[in-house]
């Protein structure tokens, strides 16, 4: 459920038509909609009312601060994975005490300035990493709260890049291995064991892998509490996957009773780190065929956006549903969707049925909200575009389209290299 219509064969977001956002502000840019992003937001929310929990979402699906600002107002807090996510987090007014911090890299910087900022937890993906955190707390004359997070081993049924919870992938700490760990983690001075953590990947949508890692979770909560170490929150990550193409997730309410029913005998506050459920279908990025060509059978339509601002495509050969702005009586050919950078990966569909279009034309890029502007790069020295938000019959301009001047911010040309050339 979103609120991207056409109305009038022309596509709105809310109650403002898209393409007089894309006359006022030139292409391409990415829009979000208020209302989609709150909505999708409280379903999630509400779906977990009757268990204590705190949503924490998932800063790396989207940065903006005017987009965490929505869900801080809404009771949420956050899931960080580096410094600058909190930095971020922070800065768009969130309760430090609603904030986890997840990541296999924590630097000492990074673990300093949480523990300065006064976070929930930690959820530590090593050993090393955790005498790092103790060590830290040490010197700070602090107490870190910590969780470990578990890798489960269990299959999420997801792309091979996105899953996280599998043996072979970096992330967490071997579940046979997590007892001995918990045990060290008691041994320390400056940790305060809170929690226990699993992440198992991104765009699942089976609900049974997030019941087995659960299962498995729960199995060690009783054997830690047979030890004396209490567990008071059960983090289970994020990964619902949302509806890009033909898949059928499982809807946050289904997600949410298969996991109250699982968790009947285990008192926690549980935590949620859901990115893609909240955003991904709450914004989209908005692009203008520039040119269109054919060669013997293919045909190619070349828009002003490219794997630059949304690398989805050709990182995960990810499928985005491309549709025209303004309807018309159209018929449909095969295309390739691409961009104008200069590598052959550099596309937003490949040979796809899609309605004929032409130059100037403007086309939306559904469900762009998650994983987009936040894994935009300037390559090819592209400025970065901007994002928008819609509310009602307004928009607002929540980062603005960068400039020449700031692809070059921080460059210096060493005096040396000015000197004449010597022979
Ligand atoms: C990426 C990530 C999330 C969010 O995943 P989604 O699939 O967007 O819900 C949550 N927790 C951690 C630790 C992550 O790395």
């Amino acid at each position: 459920m979103d609120y991207f219509n056409y109305i009038d064969n022309k596509l709105w977001c809310e109650e403002v038509p898209v393409d007089e956002v894309a006359d006022e502000l030139g292409t391409p840019f990415y829009l979000y909609s208020h209302r989609t992003l709150t909505r999708h937001f409280r379903v999630f929310e509400e779906a977990f009312a009757d268990i204590p929990h705190i949503t924490c979402f998932s800063v790396k699906s989207n940065s903006n601060t005017a987009i965490l600002r929505i869900f801080i107002n809404e009771g949420g807090g956050a899931d960080v994975v580096s410094g600058g996510e909190l930095y971020r987090a922070l800065k768009a007014g969130v309760d430090p005490e609603k904030v986890v911090y997840s990541g296999v890299g924590k630097r000492t910087d990074e673990i300093e300035y949480a523990l300065r900022s006064g976070i929930l937890m930690f959820n530590v993906e090593s050993s090393q990493e955790l005498e790092a955190i103790n060590d830290c707390a040490g010197r700070m004359g602090k107490k870190a709260g910590i969780s470990l997070r578990i890798n489960p081993n269990v299959d999420p049924m997801t792309h091979p890049h996105i899953s996280t919870g599998l043996k072979e992938n970096k992330f967490g700490i071997d579940i046979e291995r997590s007892l001995d760990e918990y045990r060290q983690a008691k041994k320390l001075d400056h940790v305060d064991i809170i929690g226990i953590d699993c992440h198992i990947g991104s765009q699942i949508t089976e609900i049974s892998p997030f019941v087995d890692a659960l299962g498995r979770l729960k199995k060690l909560i009783y054997l830690l509490r047979e030890e004396g170490i209490g567990i008071k929150y059960l983090d289970l990550g994020g990964g619902l996957g949302i509806t890009y193409d033909q898949e059928t997730p499982p809807h946050p309410q289904e997600y949410a009773r298969a996991i109250i029913d699982a968790s009947k005998d285990i008192e926690c506050t549980f935590i949620f780190e859901p990115g893609r459920v909240i955003v991904g279908n709450a914004g989209i990025l908005v692009s203008r065929v520039l040119y269109t060509k054919s060669s013997d059978d293919k045909n190619f339509v070349i828009v002003d956006a490219g794997m630059n601002d949304l690398i989805r495509p050709s990182l995960y050969d990810s499928y985005h549903h491309i549709q025209p702005v303004i309807l018309k009586d159209r018929e449909s050919f095969l295309a390739d969707v691409v961009g104008p950078i200069c590598e052959s990966g550099d596309f937003l569909a490949k040979g796809r049925k899609i309605p004929r279009l032409n130059n100037g034309e403007l086309v939306a890029v559904m469900s762009a909200g998650a994983y987009g502007f936040t894994m935009a790069s300037n390559y090819n020295s592209r400025p970065k575009v901007p994002e928008v938000l819609v509310k009602d019959d307004r928009y607002y301009v929540i980062r603005e389209r960068e400039d020449y001047s700031d692809l070059i911010r921080g460059e210096e040309i060493p005096a040396f290299l000015y000197e004449s050339a010597e022979l």
